[in-house]
C-alpha cells in the first residue's frame, strides 16, 4: 500500500495498491532538508516563499505545498489562478502570491482566495480595483519593476507615477516590490544580475523618496538566494533548489568558487516504471520506428511502458535507464507510450522488474541534469514535463 500524492487535477489523495505503469516517487525528507537548508541561509526574518508553479516543478502541487509549509516555508507562489484555487480547496491557508497573469474575469476569485497579485499595468490595476469592490475586500498588490528581463514589469521612469496611481484606487494596497533576474543561472559572470540589482535598489529608493512605503521587497530566485545574500531583502522566491536541483552548473561552480559553507541539496524526484516484456532479437534486426537502430549482436531487449506522452523526451539520444542498478541503453526511437532498452549484459532481468527512468538505482544515478543533457534542455523542463497524470507517491 502506497500513499499517492494522487490525481492532482481532482486533488484526490488516496491509499491504493500499486497498479500504475509508471509513477514518480517524491522524497519527503529531501524536500524538508532543502527547505531547512534555505531557512538556515536566509535567516529567521526573511520570508521564504517557494515557487510551486508547474505542479511544483513536477513534484505534485498539493503535497509539496504541505511539506514545504510544515518544513518552515512562510508563503507559496504559483503561476495561475487554478493553482491557487486548488491549494485553497485543499485547506492551505498560507499567503499565496500569484506570479503570473490573471485575466480580468478571474480577478474577483483571486481576491476571494486571498491571493497577492503582481501588477505592472494601469488597466490591470483598474480591473483589480473593480474586482476588490465586487469582492468587498482589499487587494494586496506587488509592483513588478522592469530591471532588464523585459518580461512583465513597469520601467523605472514610470514607477513613482504608477505607484501613485495605485494609491488613488480604493481597496488596492501596495504591499510589495518585485523584479526577476534574467541572467543569473546561465553564466558565472554576474555583471548583468548586479546591474539588475542596482536598478531594483534604485526603484526601492525612488518609492521611498516619494513617501510610498513597501513592506516586502523580493527579487531572489534560487540562484540569487544561494549566491547573493544582498538579494534576499524581505522575501525570497525559491524555485528549483527547493526540489534539490541546482539552477545550473554555472551556479554550482560560482557557489563552490565563492563560498565554503556546507550547503547540501537533495533531489526529491525518482521516476519509475516496470518492464512490460523481455525478448531476444537476433543480430542484424531493426528496433523501433524508422528502423533507426540495428542490432549488431544477439540482443536481449526490455520493452518499457513509458514514452513521450509520459514526458520522456522523444529527442533523447544516447540515454539509458537503470535496471537492477545497471545501465540499460535505449535502443531505437522513443515511442508515444513505450521505449526499448538493451539488457543483454544484465543478469537475472525479469518481466515486471522495476526500471528507474530518472533518479537513483544502486550505485547509478540518472540525475535531472543528465537527463536534460540527453534531451538538450535544462533540469527545470525535465521534471515539469513529466505528465501530471502520472501519480506522485510520497516516500
Ligand atoms: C519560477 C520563478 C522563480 C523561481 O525560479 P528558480 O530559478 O526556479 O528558483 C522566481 N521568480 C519568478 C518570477 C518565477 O517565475
Amino acid at each position: 500500500m502506497l500513499k499517492f500524492i494522487g490525481d492532482w487535477l481532482t486533488n484526490k489523495i488516496c491509499e491504493t495498491a500499486m497498479d500504475e505503469l509508471t509513477w514518480v516517487e517524491i522524497s519527503r525528507s529531501a524536500l524538508e532538508n532543502n527547505i531547512r537548508e534555505f531557512r538556515r541561509i536566509i535567516g529567521p526574518k526573511t520570508l521564504l516563499c517557494p515557487c510551486i508553479k508547474a505542479n511544483a516543478y513536477g513534484h505534485g502541487l498539493i503535497e509539496t505545498a504541505r511539506i514545504f509549509l510544515s518544513a518552515g516555508a512562510d508563503w507559496l507562489s504559483v503561476n495561475a489562478l487554478f493553482e491557487a484555487r486548488m491549494l485553497r480547496r485543499s485547506g492551505i491557508t498560507a499567503p499565496l502570491y500569484v506570479l503570473g497573469y490573471i485575466l480580468p474575469e478571474g480577478l474577483r476569485e483571486a481576491l476571494e482566495l486571498d491571493c497577492r497579485l503582481v501588477v505592472f499595468d494601469k488597466d490591470q490595476v483598474r480591473d483589480i480595483a473593480r474586482a476588490a469592490k465586487a469582492a468587498g475586500r482589499p487587494a494586496r498588490v506587488h509592483i513588478k519593476v522592469e530591471t532588464g528581463s523585459n518580461r512583465m514589469g513597469v520601467r523605472l521612469d514610470g514607477l513613482v507615477e504608477f505607484a501613485r496611481f495605485i494609491q488613488k484606487q480604493k481597496l488596492v494596497e501596495i504591499e510589495g516590490l518585485a523584479t526577476h533576474f534574467a541572467n543569473i543561472e546561465d553564466t558565472t559572470d554576474h555583471s548583468f544580475a548586479e546591474l539588475q540589482l542596482r536598478r531594483f535598489i534604485e526603484a526601492s529608493g525612488l518609492l521611498k523618496s516619494a513617501g510610498i512605503s513597501v513592506s516586502i521587497r523580493h527579487c531572489a530566485n534560487s540562484a540569487a538566494t544561494i549566491l547573493f545574500p544582498q538579494t534576499h531583502f524581505e522575501m525570497v522566491r525559491l524555485g528549483i533548489a527547493g526540489y534539490g536541483m541546482w539552477p545550473s552548473n554555472e551556479t554550482y561552480v560560482s557557489f563552490v568558487k565563492e563560498r565554503k559553507n556546507n550547503f547540501h541539496l537533495i533531489p526529491a524526484f525518482t521516476w519509475k516504471t516496470r518492464i512490460a516484456q523481455l525478448k531476444t532479437v537476433p543480430a542484424g534486426e531493426f528496433v523501433g520506428y524508422g528502423c533507426s537502430y540495428k542490432t549488431s549482436h544477439k540482443t536481449r531487449l526490455a520493452i518499457i511502458p513509458a514514452g513521450y506522452y509520459d514526458g520522456y523526451d522523444r529527442g533523447i539520444s544516447g540515454g539509458y535507464v537503470l535496471i537492477r542498478g545497471r545501465r540499460a541503453a535505449i535502443r531505437g526511437r522513443i515511442c508515444m507510450d513505450m521505449l526499448m532498452a538493451e539488457v543483454t549484459d544484465i543478469a537475472g532481468v525479469k518481466a515486471e522488474d522495476e526500471v528507474v527512468l530518472m533518479g537513483r538505482s544502486g550505485e547509478e544515478c540518472i540525475s535531472a541534469e543528465l537527463f536534460a543533457q540527453w534531451a538538450a534542455t535544462i533540469n527545470y523542463e525535465v521534471t515539469t514535463r513529466v505528465n501530471d497524470r502520472i501519480p506522485r507517491i510520497l516516500v
